[in-house]
């Protein structure tokens, strides 16, 4: 709750009228400035990147313009477009819709701005310099791994019903997860081992608008009362736990053929590592925030400095597992160069691997984990 008033705080001295009064601070004391665009304070991983990042910054002597859109591109861009006219040295964005940027980011690459995409890919543009993210092909093959493995696809004769919820259809990450995970379970699909009931089986009919619960929520009940009244439901596959949470809450509320199904989720958010605890969810992949922000930082440093990262900073990092690939993420106008790093999958059993972050603790009756303040 901490975290939401300040990031509501962040996002109130963000708009416009606040000022965003960058170009004086600028030349009073010579201070290089970095706009940080998140996309919403709803989603408690954004709240802890802009946290991270702002800090890492500021403790470097760097001024930050930290901004959330609340969702919305348009506001992405206005905020983007007023960074730049303030004299922003460079841009750190987590986009809202990939594709949804061209005219603000060419007014930055214009002015010689670096542009950083944080986390998701910012498409059909030359502006975007560097991608620092993790494996989101790898994201979704572990949540669609651990349902096989927990489904034993390759033993058991099933037949097992499945169904799947992605993220956000203007999120280019939602379909690389979606990727990732279909890579594994297309083969028990068409073998007639997991069946998909509702026939909703490709991204776009998938797609949760947004990443909302209520959206996961509502396509979950209306999943069960139209195919799992009589059915047995197996499995669903979650690509985040915005909407794990919702479709947790469809079942519990309606669901009437047993316990839960397998539930898989992405990020470690509190309510969810709560409800991996109570047996509602099963897995999450945990994506390690601190470790995203400070490669971000590491690059974007460099960035300000004048110097060009390469692939040799990989390997000077204090970061484990971080790949850099310049031939793999075309955003439509070139290959992005791009620094990459690992996520791990999170059951009741593994908890601890978050605590050992040092970024979550045991809560005072050694039942459940909770973030830890970073400030
Ligand atoms: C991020 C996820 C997040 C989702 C919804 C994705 O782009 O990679 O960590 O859960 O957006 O905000």
């Amino acid at each position: 709750m901490k975290k939401i008033v300040a990031a509501v705080a962040a996002l109130v001295m963000c708009g416009v009228s606040a000022g965003c009064d960058v170009r004086s601070k600028k030349s009073e004391d010579k201070q290089k400035v970095v706009g940080i665009s998140m996309p919403s304070v709803n989603l408690e991983r954004w709240v802890t990147d802009g946290e991270f990042l702002k800090s890492l910054f500021e403790k470097e002597g760097y001024k930050v313009n930290l901004c959330y859109a609340d969702d919305d591109q348009s506001r992405q861009n206005n905020d983007i477009i007023s960074m730049v006219d303030d004299g922003v040295d460079l841009l750190l964005i987590a986009a809202v819709d990939g594709k949804g940027f061209s005219s603000s980011l060419d007014s930055a690459m214009e002015k010689g701005v670096s542009v950083v995409a944080y986390d998701r890919l910012i498409m059909d543009t030359s502006a975007v310099t560097y991608y620092i993210s993790f494996d989101n092909h790898a994201v979704g093959m572990s949540q669609a791994e651990y349902i096989r493995d927990t489904l034993d696809l390759d033993n058991n004769a099933g037949p097992f019903n499945i169904e799947l919820v992605s993220g956000d259809a203007s999120d280019n990450n939602a379909r690389v997860f979606y990727d990732g995970a279909y890579d594994v379970l297309s083969p028990y699909v068409s073998s007639g081992k997991l069946r998909i009931l509702s026939g909703e089986n490709n991204f776009v009919k998938t797609a949760t608008a947004a990443w909302a619960t209520d959206n996961a929520k509502a396509r979950m009940n209306r999943l069960i009362s139209t195919y799992y009244k009589e059915n047995k439901l197996d499995a669903v596959l979650c690509a985040n736990d915005s909407t794990a949470l919702g479709v947790v809450q469809a079942l519990e509320e309606n669901y009437r053929r047993g316990g839960l199904p397998i539930i898989t989720g992405q990020d470690g958010d509190a309510e969810n590592l709560k409800n991996i605890v109570d047996g509602k969810q099963s897995m999450t992949v945990f994506k390690n925030v601190r470790d995203e922000a400070s490669v971000a930082f590491e690059v974007s440093k460099r960035l300000l400095n004048g110097e060009v990262p390469t692939g040799s900073l990989a390997n000077t990092l204090a970061i484990d597992d971080v790949t850099y690939d310049s031939e793999s993420y075309n955003n439509g106008k070139k290959y992005v160069q791009s620094y990459l790093l690992k996520p791990a999958v999170i059951t009741k059993d593994t908890l601890q691997t978050m605590v050992n972050t040092g970024l979550y603790k045991w809560d005072d009756n050694k039942k459940y984990i909770e973030s830890v303040s970073q400030n």
